[in-house]
């Protein structure tokens, strides 16, 4: 049982204000496996403090000097790789050898990316008579969820460093362990202190505080679009930027003359992964009328082969949910989707065949989805996948846009040619054609509901930055000039 006690302000481990704490579960044993303090509003000042006195210097830095940083934090996460790997297949239950691959890979990478590509960036140019400057926002508060805890941390961390900005990390309440590790890596880097500042607690209390707090100059949110919506609204009482990447339902459009076997399998993998929790999951699958019963079919077979289990007993394909509370939820969006007379293909509302213990939920496929009905409108964050048909092409783009949300999706069909014409039909962030694979580089976020503003790549870095504009006469030497760096 771990035991974390202190906060990363100002480039030291120092004590909360308050005493409270709160209790971190294991997925899978539902067992305690440790606390942390819950900050309050003293604790947000303190931090709020540190990175807005840091900040000056900071932004003063080269990106050569940043870039520096940088690959010292991708060097030290990567030394404590399979650490990490177990603490976040505890705390989400992720299966160990996934979460080493996707929940650690993916953060290694992008900050050994950011390290590369701040140096290349364009910082300046001339537009007419003006040399137009990109800076740092100034001091960026970051709140991040639990589902891929430390990829969505470093997302945010080494962008708005890369871009210069000094940053208050609150990570989720539900998976923060791997924050302290990081936290120690950037100590251990010899980031200037303040640059980069961890505290702990819950949403509505430090959360709000640190949204509400008049020295703070963005937040980046990633979570729900229930607390994307509060924040907006906190936020706009001092006109803060605010950049959210939030829920979906995303699509998965499978055409006529596609490949059904490869279409269904990887539209039920893009569901499962994470057990189902995962924003950009294709939890809709639309198949043409005539090939309905193949689909339904074929996604049983594929989703009775996900092994639920012990996410460190080697054979599990799918690992418990984060948390009671989001098995509850599940399972009771299952029993609405039975309610509301949907097919059920496989899996059920009740707890997979001997593990009564960890917060597990079986694998389960809807088929003759009503396209309005709950379980296909509402974020279920599961391993629940709802199948819909549809009778032409132009029914399936309308079923597709039909949410509130536009965050991810994909488009399976004879040719990559026929699946971009659709694709370029659906109001969605990222579109998959024919099971194309993530892709760190790309931008990531949100049409409608799922979120403003992206991530990744220099779309992720643009996002903590400013324009400035500097007039001069025509002609004036410092229009062809080149950057001071
Ligand atoms: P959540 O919204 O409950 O919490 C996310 C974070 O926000 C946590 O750190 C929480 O403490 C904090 N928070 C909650 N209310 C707050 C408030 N009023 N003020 C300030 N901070 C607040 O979400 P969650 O349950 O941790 O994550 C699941 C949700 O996140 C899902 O809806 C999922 O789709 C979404 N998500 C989106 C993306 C994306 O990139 N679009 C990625 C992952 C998760």
């Amino acid at each position: 049982m771990q035991k974390r006690d202190q906060f990363y302000i100002n480039g030291k481990w120092v004590q909360p204000s308050g005493s409270k704490t709160i209790e971190v579960f294991n997925a899978s044993t539902e067992e305690v496996m440790a606390t942390i303090p819950e900050g309050d509003d003293n604790d947000a000042d303190a931090a709020v403090a540190a990175a807005r006195a840091a900040f000056d210097a900071w932004s003063a830095t080269t990106p050569a000097q940043r870039a520096d940083y940088l690959r010292k934090i991708h060097e030290g996460l990567k030394a404590r790789s399979d650490e990490l790997a177990q603490i976040i297949a505890g705390e989400v239950g992720m299966p160990l050898k996934l979460a080493a691959a996707i929940q650690v890979g993916s953060p290694v990478a992008n900050f050994g990316y950011y390290a590369k590509m701040v140096t290349g960036f364009e910082w300046e140019e001339t537009a007419g008579n003006s040399r137009v400057l990109r800076e740092p926002v100034g001091v960026v508060v970051a709140i991040t969820p639990w589902n891929y805890p430390l990829h969505q941390i470093a997302a945010k961390v080494a962008a708005a460093m890369a871009a210069g900005c000094t940053i208050v990390l609150k990570p989720s309440e539900v998976a923060p362990l791997n924050a302290f590790v990081l936290a120690e890596v950037i100590d251990a880097a010899g980031v200037p202190p303040g640059v980069f500042n961890l505290v702990t607690g819950l949403g509505p209390g430090i959360g709000e505080a640190l949204v509400r707090h008049p020295d703070v100059d963005m937040v980046s949110f990633t979570g729900s679009t229930r607390a994307g919506k509060r924040i907006s609204e906190v936020a706009a009482a001092t006109v803060k930027r605010v950049a959210l990447e939030l829920g979906g339902k995303s699509a998965s459009v499978i055409l006529e003359d596609a490949d059904l076997a490869s279409a269904v399998k990887g539209t039920v993998n893009a569901c499962f992964l994470n057990s189902g929790q995962t924003c950009s999951a294709h939890t809709r699958m639309l198949v043409p009328e005539s090939r309905y019963e193949e689909a339904a079919r074929i996604a049983a077979e594929v989703a009775k082969g996900f092994t639920v289990g012990d996410p460190f007993g080697g054979s599990a394909k799918l690992g418990p949910l984060v948390s009671a509370a989001q098995r509850e939820r599940v399972q009771n969006y299952i029993r609405k989707g039975m309610e509301e007379g949907a097919e059920l293909l496989c899996g059920g509302p009740d707890a997979p065949a001997g593990l009564d213990r960890g917060y597990y939920v079986q694998p389960t496929v809807f088929g003759r989805v009503k396209p309005d009905s709950t379980i296909a409108q509402e974020e279920i964050f599961g391993p629940v996948l709802s199948i819909i048909t549809y009778k032409d092409e132009d029914e399936a783009v309308r079923i597709a846009n039909n949410t509130l949300y536009g965050l991810a999706g994909g488009v399976w069909a004879g040719s990559d040619e026929r699946a971009q014409q659709v694709a370029r039909r659906l109001r969605t962030g990222q579109v998959d054609i024919n099971g194309g694979t993530f892709n760190l580089f790309a931008p990531f976020g949100g049409y409608k509901q799922s979120g403003r503003g992206r991530e990744m790549g220099p779309y992720g870095l643009e996002e903590f930055l400013e324009y400035k504009s500097l007039q001069f006469k025509p002609n004036a030497p410092a229009l062809t000039a080149k950057a001071p760096y």
